[in-house]
């Protein structure tokens, strides 16, 4: 489980997003996880350009270099050794032995990016796929089922089927279906696992103590 939480690491492996896209993408998971990441730091790291990096590898380089609560955000295509082609290239993932977590923007690009809507769009999808990868981090685990939150949308941790729609269909469908409020159960699970800590010096230096197992 993560020791600090309240601090989030975003880090940009190649460069084609904006640093203001990066900031408004910050500001969004910020809101989200109101109260528990109380601050977001920004880094750029230095790759070679390349088209497809392996996310298990990605995550081992930006927990050595960065350590703690950290989004990797990448151009490149993240690659996964699955056999089965269909899932062995992915829009985000997480390592479960760090806190690092790592998003792709290569399938989220719209078919053209030069109008503000569609930039706007392509934000809000990076975002979205950020706030289930950051939801990870904490915890918390996909719901197979499309689980709407209280206004109507669908929790950040839906998951639903690749299968089914293929990748474009899947985004729109599931990403933009997405909203960026989390459903009841994940708000009651955040709660009880995080909800007691107090933004105390005290105690978040308790926090970061490791625990013994
Ligand atoms: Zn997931
Ligand atoms: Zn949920």
């Amino acid at each position: 489980m993560i020791k600090n939480i309240s601090k989030l690491n975003i880090v940009r492996i190649g460069s084609d997003i904006t640093y203001s896209s990066l900031k408004k993408i910050g500001s969004g998971i910020l809101e989200s996880f109101c109260g528990l990441i109380k601050e977001v730091d920004f880094s750029h790291h230095d790759s070679p350009v390349v088209e497809s990096i392996d996310a298990q590898l990605l995550t081992m380089i930006l927990d050595e270099e960065y350590a703690g609560h950290t989004l990797g955000i990448t151009d490149a295509d993240l690659k996964t050794e699955d056999d089965d082609e269909f899932y062995n290239s992915i829009l985000g993932g997480k390592n479960p032995k760090n806190d690092v977590a790592v998003v792709s923007t290569n399938k989220l690009t719209p078919q053209n990016l030069n109008t503000d809507r569609k930039y706007g769009l392509f934000i809000d999808r990076t975002l979205k796929v950020s706030l289930h990868e950051v939801g990870h981090n904490f915890g918390l685990t996909d719901h197979a089922s499309y689980r709407p939150a209280r206004n109507g949308l669908l929790c950040p941790m839906s998951r639903g089927e690749f299968n089914k729609f293929g990748y474009r269909g899947y985004v729109k469908v599931i990403i933009d279906g997405r909203g960026k409020n989390f459903c009841d159960e994940c708000i009651h699970f955040l709660k009880s696992v995080y909800g007691h800590r107090r933004p105390s010096k005290h105690f978040l230096k308790d926090a970061l103590v490791p625990s013994a197992h």
